[in-house]
């Protein structure tokens, strides 16, 4: 191929010697590629904007649930120009946008300035979004839509009472906040930042909780009754304590495990209530249904504060970002410009 000897930049994450604990030590440092040394593929893509999502933060970190080989170069989302298809759906010059897949985990991502990867991973950009917008979105933004959409299907309506966001602060969590607000629905935002309670409002929360009251198990089988619906990204107790306080017959759509992957349960809010624990999944989704959420997303569930979402870093400040992801210490969505 004609660009294989081209030599780019690229965050690249390596296994170096073993700790005192014969633990794997993971070093990451912006180092040069070759376009030859990409995997495989049908296109090939240079990367204007990436990301940051908390999957990208395990990664760097050489966490091998996410990861199984190293060097590597995380980055689950990338939004660039072709430029080379072996496939005939695009050629080179076509704006387009991955997300998901393996993007990011094997395969070399988008925190370098080129990906290569198979044709069905890739969406073409909407009209209606440009590539920047498109990665303030990202991941985060496609996975809260999701969330929504399958609430909505539900049976989740605005007459019914006030819709819960967890992790209300990060990535899925206030993009969340935004469309459901945007729909009209009226939010109660769960955040553990003090810090973030200004942005939470101005993104449409109308009111805001700590976490506290839904961190331990609670040995009541029922809470009070309280949410239509929610949206959660935490998991563990929290995510329980949630089915036990949704309305008769609501739901919750679940999509992370920032607090925790388990949690203890027992059936009473399914078999005494009827709620539903809906699960939300946008890595494996199929492409028609990514493509169609993209289209809404650059339409009419387009969100007017997109802007006010975003804050972008450029690579020298890549490192320090994911280790504020990985702590849960970020706001809102961080946006990673590549050098063109
Ligand atoms: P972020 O780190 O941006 O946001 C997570 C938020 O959770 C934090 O900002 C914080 O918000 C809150 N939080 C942090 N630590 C804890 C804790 N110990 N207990 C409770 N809340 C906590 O992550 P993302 O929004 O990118 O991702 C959220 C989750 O969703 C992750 O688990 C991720 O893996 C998952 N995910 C799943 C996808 C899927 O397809 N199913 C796709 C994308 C993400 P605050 O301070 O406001 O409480």
């Amino acid at each position: 191929m004609e660009l294989d000897q081209e030599v780019f930049e690229a965050l690249v994450v390596s296994e170096i010697a073993s700790n005192e604990d014969k633990k794997p030590v993971y070093h990451a440092a912006i180092s040069q590629r070759k376009v030859a040394d990409l995997p495989a593929g049908d296109v090939l893509i240079r990367v204007a904007y990436s990301s940051l999502n908390y999957k990208d933060a395990l990664s760097a970190r050489g966490n091998k649930g996410v990861t199984r080989n190293y060097p590597h170069t995380p980055g689950i989302d990338a939004a660039g120009v072709v430029a080379e298809s072996l496939d005939n759906r695009f050629k080179p010059g076509d704006e387009v946008i991955v997300t998901g897949y393996d993007l990011g985990m094997n395969t070399a991502g988008g925190f370098g300035q080129f990906i290569r990867v198979p044709a069905d991973w890739i969406v073409k950009r909407p009209a209606g979004l440009s590539l920047a917008e498109s990665m303030i979105i990202g991941t985060a933004g496609l996975t809260a839509a999701l969330c929504i959409e399958k609430l909505l299907l539900n049976g989740l309506s605005v007459d019914q009472g006030p819709v819960l966001v967890t992790g209300a602060s990060g990535g899925v969590g206030s993009f969340a906040v935004a469309l459901l607000s945007q729909l009209g629905f009226s939010v109660t935002a769960m955040s553990g930042s003090a810090s973030a309670h200004d942005f939470l409002r101005q993104l449409g929360a109308g009111n805001i909780i700590g976490r506290d009251e839904y961190t331990d198990v609670n040995p009541r089988p029922l809470l009070k009754e309280q949410w239509a619906g929610a949206v959660d990204v935490v998991g563990g107790n929290i995510l329980f304590n949630v089915c036990k306080s949704l309305n008769y017959g609501g739901s919750v759509a679940s999509c992370g495990l920032v607090a925790a992957p388990m949690f203890e349960a027992s059936v009473f809010p399914f078999i005494l209530r009827g709620v539903n624990l809906l699960g939300v999944d946008s890595v494996n989704v199929p492409l028609s249904h990514k493509s169609q959420i993209w289209n809404k997303l650059a339409s009419n569930w387009k969100l007017s504060q997109l802007a006010s979402l975003e804050t972008r870093i450029g690579m020298a400040e890549l490192s320090d970002a994911l280790q504020s992801v990985f702590k849960g210490q970020s706001t809102g969505r961080l946006v990673l410009a590549l050098k063109q």
